[in-house]
């Protein structure tokens, strides 16, 4: 009998030590097939590459799309999209992978040979937080996200903590991004730094910023502004920090209710966003403002 009991704690012991060494996979699991299918189908403009691992050690992958995918160009004109640094935002995810189908789309169009965009390269990474994913959770390892990057306002150690942060930021490393998006649900909104607790929300960019999203939310009706006048003021965030740092002009997308028709018109109103950039980043992004105390609230 002792025997018996001893048999099931050691398989009880083996199952656990199992799922914790493999948390489940399957939602990203279908994201990663999805990938994978669009790259068999339009291998000419499109390649799965990784940014490189986790925490967990993970690959976090990315799709690039360009008329050159194989590898990096830094002579054409580089555009981010990263999705899902809240796990719990599915929708966003299922945005990324819309955005990239129609951005294949263009490129197989006519459209490639009277635009942009053979001298545009786009890299792609639906799921950032990929354990906060497959779990339905906010935080990755009880740390969230989107506070964990640098800027202005807050102490350099207290930030960069995730795997996934750190190789997203290295990615900046590996060539220019003038444009980029993050997204996130379900607050409707289209919003443009500065988002942390400064005495003004005003970028020196502020006037550029407010046409080029007064278009595109033409497209989707959503209301558009500041991070602080639209959302709501939080520290550590990455559409702050990458246009603090490196100048990419940024959009943060809070996605409606993420319905399919939510998603199409979003994609055309971030469609009009990148045709409407400049082709390099900000010259003038630097943080003229000065901080204020705050925490920001964890919502979406
Ligand atoms: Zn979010």
């Amino acid at each position: 009998m002792l025997r018996l009991l001893g048999v099931v704690i050691l398989l009880l012991l083996v199952v656990t030590a199992a799922v914790f060494a493999s948390p489940t996979t399957n939602r990203y699991d279908v994201i990663t097939t999805e990938l994978k299918g669009l790259e068999a189908a339009h291998s000419t403009i499109a390649q799965i590459f990784s940014i490189g691992k986790n925490n967990e050690g993970v690959d976090i992958l990315a799709l690039r799309v360009s008329v050159t995918p194989q590898q990096i160009d830094p002579k054409k004109v580089g555009h981010l999209l990263v999705a899902t640094h809240h796990g719990n935002e599915p929708h966003a995810a299922l945005f990324a992978i819309a955005f990239i189908r129609d951005l294949i789309k263009r490129f197989e169009s006519d459209e490639l040979w009277t635009s942009y965009l053979p001298q545009s390269e786009w890299t792609i990474i639906p799921v950032l937080n990929i354990s906060g994913y497959n779990e339905d959770v906010r935080e990755e390892y009880d740390i969230d996200p989107n506070r964990d990057y640098p800027n202005p306002c807050l102490p350099q150690e207290s930030v960069g903590k995730l795997a996934s942060v750190q190789r997203l930021m290295e990615l900046f490393d590996t060539r220019t991004f003038s444009g980029s998006i993050t997204v996130h649900g379900y607050l409707k909104s289209l919003s443009y730094p500065w988002g942390t607790f400064a005495t003004s929300d005003k970028t020196l960019d502020h006037s550029e910023y407010d046409r080029i999203f007064a278009k595109a939310a033409r497209f989707n009706g959503y209301p558009y502004g500041t991070g602080t006048s639209v959302v709501y003021s939080a520290n550590g965030c990455f559409e702050d920090w990458v246009y603090w740092r490196h100048g990419a002009w940024s959009m943060l997308i809070e996605l409606d209710s993420g319905s399919p028709s939510d998603i199409k018109k979003t994609v055309r109103a971030v469609a009009s966003y990148f045709d409407d950039l400049s082709s390099s980043p900000s010259n003038q992004h630097e943080f003229s403002a000065t901080c204020t105390e705050g925490e920001g609230i964890a919502i979406e």
